[in-house]
Formats: C-alpha cells, sequence, structure tokens
C-alpha cells in the first residue's frame, strides 16, 4: 500500500514536471514564431534586415545582432543604396569567399552556442566588448552556407553548448528562406528600373528618383539640381556608323556621365539619345560645373566600334536647379514638373546656341543663360 503511494507520488511529480516543460516549450515556441511571422511579413530587403539586426536585439534581448552575408560578386550589396548601407554599418557585413564559413562551423553546420574568447570578440562583435556569450546560427540554402547570422549576450550563461539548438535551428532555416526571398524580388525588381543597354536607371526609375529627392529638398532646404543630357546630331551617327555603333556610343556616353557623378546622385536614360541626372544636394554652381566636366569627357572621347574610324559624339546639356523655400508651398510633383521641363528647355537652348554647350535655365523660368561651350 505504501509502496504504491510512493510510486503515484512519484509519478504525479513526473508528470508536474512534463507538464511544466510542455508549457515552458509551448512558450519559447510561441516566442520566436512571432518574430518568425514578423520576419516573413517583410516586403522589401531593407524591412528585412531592419527586422533581422535591429528587431531580433530587442525581440531576443541581445547586445548585438550581426549578420555576415555571403555576396560573392558583390551583387546583394549593390541592391542598397549608399544611406542604408550606411544605416547597416558594423552589423552588415558582406563575405566574399564561403571559407570563412568553414572555418567558422568545420563540418558541423549546425548552430553553436558558446562563451567568447577574447579574440573572438574582437572578431565577431567588434564594437561591442560587453558581449561575453554568442549564438552563430548557419543560414543554409540547398546545403550551401549563404550567411551566418551571430547573436552576442552579456551573459555568459546565456548561449552555452549543452542547450537545445531546435528552436534556433528553425529559425535560422526561415531566415535563409526570407533573404533569399527579398534578394531575388529586389533583383527582379532592380532588372524593371535598368535600362537593358546602358545599364543605367531607365524613365521610369528617375520618375521614382525625383519624387523620393523632391521630398528630400523640401524637407531638408537642400537644393536639387536636374542634368538633362542630349546627344548632338545622333541620327547622323547612326546614319555614318550603323545603328550598333550608335548602340556602342550610347553605353560609352552613359559610362562617362557616371564617372563624373557622385555615389548619390542618379543618372537615367530618359529616352533615345537622351540621359537625366539628378544632383541632389548641389546648388547651381557645382552642377553647372560636374555638367562641363561631362562635356568636356564627351568632347574628347573617342568611341571605337568594329573595324570603322574612331568617332566623336558631343553633347548638349541643359541645367537646372530647384532651392526649396519654407515660404514657397508648392506640391512636390509640380516642383519636379517645371525642374525637369526647365532643364530640358536649357537643352534647347543649348542646341539653338550651336550645340556642345551646358545651358541653365531657372527653376523660376527667367531667361537663359549661357554657361560654356563655343
Ligand atoms: P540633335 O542634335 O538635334 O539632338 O539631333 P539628333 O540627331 O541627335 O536628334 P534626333 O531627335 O533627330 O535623332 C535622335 C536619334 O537617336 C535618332 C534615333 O535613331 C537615335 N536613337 C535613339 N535611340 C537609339 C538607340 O537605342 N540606339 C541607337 N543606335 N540610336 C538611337
Ligand atoms: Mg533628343
Ligand atoms: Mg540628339
Amino acid at each position: 500500500m505504501n509502496d504504491l503511494y510512493t510510486e503515484n507520488q512519484y509519478l504525479r511529480r513526473n508528470l508536474r514536471e512534463l507538464v511544466s516543460k510542455a508549457k515552458e516549450n509551448q512558450r519559447i515556441l510561441e516566442y520566436f514564431q512571432h518574430f518568425e511571422l514578423e520576419l516573413l511579413s517583410c516586403r522589401s530587403l531593407h524591412s528585412l534586415f531592419i527586422k533581422l539586426l535591429f528587431g531580433a536585439q530587442s525581440h531576443f534581448e541581445l547586445a548585438s545582432c550581426r549578420l555576415l552575408l555571403l555576396d560573392p560578386e558583390g551583387a546583394t550589396k549593390k541592391l542598397l543604396e549608399y544611406e542604408q548601407l550606411q544605416e547597416f554599418e558594423g552589423v552588415l557585413e558582406f563575405i566574399s569567399h564561403p571559407e570563412l564559413f568553414k572555418k567558422l562551423y568545420g563540418n558541423e553546420v549546425s548552430p553553436q552556442l558558446k562563451p567568447l574568447q577574447e579574440m573572438e570578440k574582437a572578431r565577431w562583435f567588434p564594437w561591442v566588448p560587453v558581449v561575453e556569450s554568442c549564438a552563430m546560427l548557419p543560414l543554409l540554402r540547398d546545403d550551401q552556407i549563404i550567411g551566418s547570422l551571430h547573436f552576442g549576450s552579456v551573459s555568459r550563461d546565456r548561449f552555452t553548448p549543452d542547450k537545445a539548438v531546435d528552436f534556433m535551428s528553425r529559425l535560422a532555416s526561415i531566415i535563409a528562406v526570407c533573404l533569399e526571398n527579398c534578394i531575388n524580388q529586389e533583383h527582379i525588381r532592380r532588372l524593371s528600373l535598368i535600362d537593358m543597354l546602358t545599364r543605367v536607371k531607365n524613365r521610369r526609375s528617375f520618375d521614382e528618383d525625383l519624387s523620393k529627392e523632391l521630398s528630400r529638398a523640401s524637407r531638408t532646404l537642400k537644393p536639387l539640381s536636374c542634368l538633362f543630357i542630349d546627344a548632338d546630331h545622333f541620327k547622323q551617327v547612326n546614319d555614318n556608323y550603323g545603328h550598333q555603333a550608335g548602340d556602342v556610343a550610347l553605353k560609352s556616353i552613359a559610362q562617362l556621365i557616371s564617372k563624373q557623378l557622385r555615389q548619390t546622385d542618379h543618372l537615367a536614360r530618359y529616352g533615345g539619345e537622351e540621359f537625366a541626372a539628378l544632383l541632389p544636394d548641389c546648388g547651381r554652381e557645382t552642377a553647372v560645373s560636374i555638367a562641363e566636366r561631362v562635356r568636356q569627357m564627351a568632347e574628347i572621347k573617342q568611341i571605337c566600334y568594329d573595324s570603322s574610324a574612331p568617332f566623336k559624339v558631343t553633347l548638349s546639356i541643359g541645367v537646372s536647379t530647384w532651392y526649396p523655400q519654407t515660404t514657397v508651398v508648392e506640391s512636390d510633383a509640380w516642383a519636379g514638373e517645371r525642374l525637369v521641363a526647365s532643364a530640358d528647355n536649357a537643352v534647347y537652348d543649348a542646341k539653338r546656341g550651336g550645340r556642345n554647350r551646358v545651358c541653365y535655365k531657372a527653376y523660376e523660368n527667367q531667361s537663359c543663360v549661357v554657361e560654356s561651350g563655343y
């Protein structure tokens, strides 16, 4: 009787422990699931990085969260804009060779939880010296490591090798899928915004950039300049050297303009033999001198196609600058239309003036000023 009672007590205690463990697992599962659903709802690569790098830090109460992403050709890095790259500086690292991941995980490609040695702290969490232990999650697609996510904790006991890694493994799989999806989607979106011949942006992309830059300019009250660039007598290029040679010339012009612009500027093929550039935080004087540099570079550039003699293509460039003012209320769309129209008008003036020159037309529609050329 006594034995039965003791066994009953023992079984009850075991059952209580099991129930409590199941409840704890359920809680952890929901905790992970909540974050996973947020990752799955990210619609852009930028928002995914925000959620992953900053969202994970607060959700999992981490001292740091860093992502090493395999990017052998630098193609993924290019998907982020200059300011976005700055936003993720220190937490997002692009890795050019998968060798590093082999060193990290060896043959055992699964999450690793461990306290950190001083050397490891400096390598994996260089700006967060308080990190004492970390979880390293390999991100796998088709059995290949595409990245490694590192969760750092101030507690030495938080991530230790004896802890189970099932939830972490599941999270890593979901992250890998989300990353791959967002990267692919972003590539497709970019393709739809690129001019296939010259590889600079297309007109659609220019319109998007214009709208973004106008609202930025009106927020910061910094000037926004627009360059309108038209190749001179381009019909004759086609007639004299053939359409293929004309295509080579357009590629060469696009490259030549790109080289004179800053990383934060936008260059688009506006149509046919016309290009447009947007120069944020750039006043009239600088815009005109950039346009003049472009004109001069084109003037001396020898374009070679096939066995025909090298030839040159000059450019007529119109410049206009919008100076946002606090006192004048106008819609961004209206300002954009007038800015582009002013730069376009300045091109006509350059053509009328004899081509191969830069003209500035004030945004306010004042009379044209010849800035350079013959
Ligand atoms: P202007 O100095 O007045 O600008 O003269 P233009 O000959 O450049 O101007 P026009 O508008 O008469 O002709 C533009 C030419 O650009 C005609 C067109 O065949 C050529 N063009 C437009 N798109 C392309 C292209 O993608 N490839 C090639 N090869 N030529 C193109
Ligand atoms: Mg034209
Ligand atoms: Mg032309």
